[in-house]
């Protein structure tokens, strides 16, 4: 009989500085994985991906730099772990973002624009057509959501709203959503996620 490699399940840290942690755990584990949270440099050991979730991007970058997170939340994005953000961690990880802060975690060929889609529309729903996922539309749940007002080159669109802007994002292994795809029942995301682990960069259409 041929020998297999005993599969582990993936361990799935999920940024717990501050924001919307707890649903991500709780995705992570639906999905058959280890969830892990993550304050501390020590947390990141042998991790494989990394959710940063929603939350005040603001709180979030000077934690991250108090707990000294940003270096080794990069190298694991280096070595090959796959990220998502999700709204807050769209901002985390956009290269640019618009009218002043600087980045945190440049991985992703995309300009941002914090809580831009207006008073009116500080909180919305909307069904988002995702190929990458499935035929399903997914709901997403945007709060205070970013815009994102530019996409480079090196950036993929994933989904986009009503008006055309891009909602959903992914360069390599690093994905990103407007909008909080943890605060549903689809899990099609987080598993996407997960299927990641182990692929080689670019390797998924
Ligand atoms: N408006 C928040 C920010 O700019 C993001 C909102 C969210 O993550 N739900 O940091």
């Amino acid at each position: 009989m041929a020998s297999q490699a005993p599969s582990r399940r993936a361990r799935v840290g999920v940024l717990a500085v501050q924001g919307a942690v707890q649903a991500h755990l709780r995705a992570i584990r639906e999905v058959g994985a280890e969830p892990v949270e993550v304050r501390l440099p020590r947390d990141l050991a042998g991790l494989d991906a990394l959710i940063l979730p929603g939350g005040e991007s603001t709180t979030m970058r000077k934690l991250i730099d108090a707990y000294g997170l940003r270096e080794p939340m990069l190298a694991l994005a280096s070595a090959g772990a796959p990220l998502l953000g999700t709204c807050a961690g769209m901002i985390l990880l956009a290269e640019r973002i618009a009218e002043g802060d600087s980045p945190v975690l440049p991985l992703l060929d995309v300009e941002v624009r914090r809580n831009a889609y207006g008073r009116q529309l500080d909180s919305f729903e909307a069904e988002v057509s995702m190929p990458a996922i499935g035929v399903e539309p997914l709901h997403g749940i945007f709060i205070r959501a970013p815009v994102v007002s530019r996409v480079g080159p090196r950036a993929e669109v994933l989904a986009v709203d009503a008006d055309g802007q891009p909602i959903a994002v992914r360069q390599g292994k690093v994905l990103a959503t407007a909008f909080h795809p943890e605060l549903t029942e689809d899990r099609r995301l987080h598993r996407l996620l997960i299927e990641m682990v182990g692929t080689a960069v670019g390797h998924r259409a």
